[in-house]
């Protein structure tokens, strides 16, 4: 088992640590590839359904939180 590794092997800089608002809600920023991999641990974590929302033009500069590419949807609520 790999422990959370925050530099060595791999470029993306966070994994397992979702990005969570003032009010608590859980949201994830993700590309297409991971869309099924946000959808996952959201519910992992919050035990209900995600909204999914694409990207507004606000939000285009934002990356996914798996990889280094571009983010495409938020999953949250
Ligand atoms: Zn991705």
């Amino acid at each position: 088992m790999n422990k959370l590794s925050t530099r060595s092997e791999n470029h993306a800089p966070v994994f397992f640590f979702p990005q969570v608002d003032k009010e608590g809600h859980v949201m994830f920023a993700c590309c297409e590839d991971h869309i099924d991999l946000a959808i996952d641990m959201y519910v992992d974590k919050m035990e209900q359904a995600p909204e999914i929302a694409h990207m507004t033009v606000d939000n285009q500069s934002k990356t996914c939180d798996f990889c280094p590419k571009k983010a495409v949807y938020i999953v949250g609520n």
